[in-house]
């Protein structure tokens, strides 16, 4: 294949040789190389296959101008095949001699190299699957926490009931689009200084169907599918939080052509709680005190997404101390089990103070001195103990 020669050198003529120019040299050498004149001569049996390889190439205004830009590789089929073309035999049937084939095959040769087909080439009749959508939706609290059942507008394209889909009216059916016999494309043949550029369009008469409606549908106009605007209810699952989204398999736009649906994917919003924080599944919320409940103990009451639950604060809770109750949380989202909830001791300091308040509160102070004034004493103690 390397030592292929040139094909204006074996006619030996000029690049810029006319037809005519073309036409004698062929005529002369035909004659020169003929078999019936060459009897046996196995040499002149080769030259006169490629004289006539040449003017066939040359002699075709297209294949000339492919094999002037190209060389042998822009005219010969089987250039490539094993010739090290990095492309592969794919890629020789490039610019072959059964004519350059055009775009839309290359576009399926990548498409097979890359594993995508071209849009161009899709079959307008198979299964296509539907387009998600979304929706919102806002949760109490303990919605999320606990799960719950929520009613949703949700804005879908569903397959027409009055036609099933097709697209025709009642008792009629679609036809078979005769400009693309269906296929929804037309190809096209142009002729370029390249060759006859073969082109795939979507086809004009059906829109790209393949199919022509007479007597559409009246309630989809022909289109087999209809948006509608419905109010669905949807489980919530417990344990869903804010920012998360639920989906819905099938709750999307209806398939084409028998595909499935796409999915619903539900946007949550949470609403923040007066009371409880959440961190995962665990819950955390303050809970004020008196005084003199943190000083003494106390049966307090804690809320708690269950409702509220008594709880014992030992005598002498110090402000900020935290107890858990445990499995009090949020229900693990698809899992079993609660986180735990966390609660914040904050000791409320009394105001407005009546008068009687006020002289019990000193007369606490003035014992809690004497308390204190005795352990100063004894810490002043220490301290002389150790440096007089
Ligand atoms: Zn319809
Ligand atoms: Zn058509």
């Amino acid at each position: 294949m390397a030592d292929k020669r040139d094909f204006y050198e074996v006619l030996g003529v000029d690049k810029s040789a006319s037809d005519d120019e073309l036409k004698k040299a062929y005529r002369k050498a035909a004659k020169k190389y003929h078999p019936d004149l060459n009897p046996g001569n196995t040499e002149a049996e080769k030259n006169f296959k490629e004289v006539n390889e040449a003017y066939e190439v040359l002699s075709d205004k297209e294949k000339r101008a492919r094999y002037d830009q190209f060389g042998h590789a822009g005219v010969d089929p089987n250039f490539g095949a094993g010739g090290g073309n990095p492309y592969g035999s794919g890629f020789g049937g490039f610019g072959g001699f059964e004519g350059f084939d055009g775009f839309g095959d290359l576009g399926d040769i990548f498409g097979s190299i890359f594993g995508g087909g071209g849009n161009t080439r899709r079959n307008p009749n198979a299964p296509r699957r539907g387009a998600d959508t979304a929706t919102n939706v806002i949760l109490s609290f303990e919605e999320a926490a606990k799960g719950c059942k929520k009613s949703v507008k949700v804005t879908r394209i569903e397959t027409c009931d009055e036609c099933s889909g097709s697209g025709a009216k009642k008792g009629s059916s679609p036809k078979t689009c005769s400009a693309c016999h269906g296929s929804g494309f037309v190809t096209t043949m142009q002729r370029t200084p390249f060759g006859t550029i073969q082109n795939r369009q979507p086809c004009e008469h059906c829109r790209g169907t393949g199919k022509i409606i007479d007597n559409p549908c009246t309630k989809c106009n022909g289109k087999g599918r209809v948006r509608t605007t419905q109010t669905r209810e949807v489980n919530i699952p417990a344990g869903i939080d804010d920012s998360q989204i639920i989906s819905v398999r099938g709750g999307g736009d209806a398939g084409v052509n028998g595909g499935p649906s796409g999915d619903l994917r539900i946007n949550v919003t949470v609403r923040p709680h007066p009371i409880f924080e959440r961190d995962g599944f665990d819950i955390y919320c303050e809970v004020p005190i008196t005084f003199a409940q943190a000083a003494l103990g106390a049966e307090i009451i804690v809320p708690t997404i269950d409702g509220k639950v008594k709880f014992n604060i030992h005598e002498g809770t110090q402000p900020g101390e935290e107890f858990r109750l445990k499995g009090k949380g949020v229900q693990r989202l698809n899992y079993s089990g609660r986180g735990d909830q966390f609660v914040k001791i904050t000791v409320e300091v009394p105001k407005n103070l009546t008068k009687e308040q006020k002289e019990k509160l000193q007369e606490f102070e003035k014992l809690s001195q004497d308390k204190n004034y005795k352990k100063r004493r004894t810490f002043a103690d220490k301290l002389k103990d150790i440096f007089d």
